[in-house]
C-alpha cells in the first residue's frame, strides 16, 4: 500500500460539484476582491466559532500579524508564546517589534505550561500568544484568569484547531483567535487564507482598517491610519463557505480515526514503547495531526516509510534553536521539555478520507516496527 500524507484530491472529491459551482459563481460575477462570498463566509465562520466577528485574511500568518497590530503591540512590549509551534506564530511577534518571550511546554499537551506563566510575566508583557497544538486546546482556565490579572491580551493561534471544544466552547476563548486555511489545515482553501474571530466591537475597525491599507470602513480614496493588503480574495471564500459545512463531520472523523489508534497502541503504551496523544475531559480536541511519542523515531520513521507510509515531524526544531531567532541567543537547554519532545514526536496520516483498511495497515505496520525495538 502507499498511503499519503493528507489527500487533498479526496476531499476535494466528496464536495467537488458543490466546490466548482461555488468557484463558477465567483468567475461569473468577477467579484474577485470583496465578493459577497467573504461577508457571507465571516457571518458564517463567527456563527460557527461561537463568536461576535470574523475578518477574513490572506493568511494565518497575517491574522496574527494583525492581531498584533490591533492591539497596539509594538516595540518595548513582550509577548509570551510557546517554543513549540510553527514558525509564524514567533515570527509575526519579532516583526511589531515588541520582543519575544519564550516558556516551556506541559509534557502532556504540548502546549504553554500555565504553571510557567506567571513567573515569566514583567511590566514589559502586553499579551500571550497561546497556539492550540495539533487541534489541542491550551489549558484556558488557567491562562485566562492570569492575563486578566494582569491585565494581558490573550491571543490564540487557531491554525490547528478550527472547531475544538474547551469545556464546552468552540475555541477561540480569548481576545483575539487567528485561524489559517492552509489547503491541509482542517479547513482548508484552495491556496492561502486565514482569518481572525473576535468578540470586542472596538477591534473591528482597527482590523478592517490595518487589513485594507487603512481604509476605515466606505472609505475608498481616503486613508485615516496606514496598513496593509492582508485580504481574503472572493474565490478562497466561495471554497471554505462549501467546506466549512463539512467541518463538524470531517473533525468527527479524525476523532474517530484518532481514538482507533488509541485503542490499537494501548497496550503498547503500557509497555512504554510509545506515548499516545493526551486527552482531558471536557476537552475536544480536532487532531489537526495525530502525534505520538517514540525513542527510536529515526528507525521507526524509515520502516514506515519503506513500507509506504509517510509520516511528520511538527516540529523538529524549536523555535528558540532556529537559526532565524539565533539573535535571542537562547542556548540547548533553555526549554528543556520542548527540546525533549521534538526529539521524540512523530505524526501518523489522520485525516477524514483515510480509511479503515489504510489505517489499519498503518498500526500493523506500526506494532511491528515498536515491538522490534528494543
Ligand atoms: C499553519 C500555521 C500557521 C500559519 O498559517 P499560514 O496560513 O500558513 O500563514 C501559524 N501557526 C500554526 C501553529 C500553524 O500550524
Amino acid at each position: 500500500m502507499k498511503i499519503p500524507f493528507v489527500d487533498l484530491k479526496a476531499s476535494y472529491l466528496t464536495q467537488k460539484e458543490e466546490i466548482d459551482a461555488a468557484i463558477k459563481n465567483v468567475i461569473d460575477e468577477t467579484e474577485f476582491i470583496n465578493g459577497k462570498d467573504i461577508a457571507l463566509f465571516e457571518k458564517e465562520f463567527a456563527q460557527y466559532c461561537g463568536s461576535s466577528y470574523c475578518l477574513a485574511t490572506n493568511s494565518g500568518t497575517s491574522a496574527l500579524f494583525l492581531a498584533l497590530n490591533a492591539l497596539d503591540i509594538k516595540q518595548g512590549d513582550e509577548v509570551i508564546t510557546t517554543p513549540h509551534t510553527f514558525i509564524a506564530t514567533g515570527e509575526v511577534i519579532t516583526e511589531t517589534g515588541a520582543d519575544i518571550k519564550f516558556i516551556d511546554i506541559d509534557e502532556r499537551t504540548y502546549n504553554i505550561d500555565p504553571r510557567k506563566l506567571e513567573p515569566a510575566i514583567t511590566s514589559k508583557t502586553k499579551a500571550i500568544i497561546a497556539v492550540h497544538l495539533y487541534g489541542y486546546p491550551c489549558a484556558m482556565n488557567a491562562i485566562v484568569p492570569i492575563a486578566k490579572k494582569y491585565n494581558l491580551y490573550v491571543i490564540e493561534d487557531c491554525a490547528q484547531a478550527h472547531g475544538a471544544q474547551y469545556h464546552g466552547r468552540t475555541v477561540p476563548l480569548g481576545d483575539i483567535g487567528c485561524f489559517s486555511f492552509y489547503p491541509a489545515k482542517n479547513l482548508g482553501c484552495f491556496g492561502d487564507g486565514g482569518a481572525v474571530v473576535f468578540n470586542d466591537e472596538k477591534l473591528k475597525n482597527s482590523l478592517i482598517s490595518l487589513r485594507n491599507h487603512g481604509r476605515l470602513p466606505g472609505q475608498k480614496y481616503e486613508h485615516t491610519n496606514l496598513g496593509y493588503n492582508e485580504r481574503m480574495d472572493s474565490l478562497q471564500a466561495a471554497v471554505l463557505r462549501v467546506k466549512l459545512k463539512a467541518l463538524e463531520q470531517a473533525n468527527e472523523k479524525r476523532r474517530i480515526l484518532a481514538q482507533r489508534y488509541n485503542a490499537a497502541f494501548a497496550h503498547l503504551e503500557q509497555e512504554g514503547k510509545i506515548i499516545l496523544p493526551y486527552e482531558e475531559s471536557g476537552v475536544k480536541p480536532v487532531y489537526y495531526v495525530y502525534t505520538i511519542r517514540v525513542k527510536q523515531r529515526q528507525s521507526i520513521m524509515a520502516d514506515l516509510e519503506k513500507n509506504g507510509i509517510p509520516t511528520q515531524i511538527y516540529f523538529p526544531i524549536p523555535l528558540h534553536l532556529q537559526p532565524a531567532f539565533a539573535f535571542l541567543g537562547l542556548k540547548k537547554g533553555s526549554y528543556p521539555v520542548a527540546e525533549r519532545i521534538a526529539d521524540e514526536i512523530l505524526s501518523l496520516p489522520i485525516y477524514p478520507e483515510l480509511s479503515v483498511p489504510q489505517q489499519d495497515y498503518i498500526i500493523a505496520y506500526l506494532k511491528k516496527s515498536l515491538q522490534q525495538q528494543v
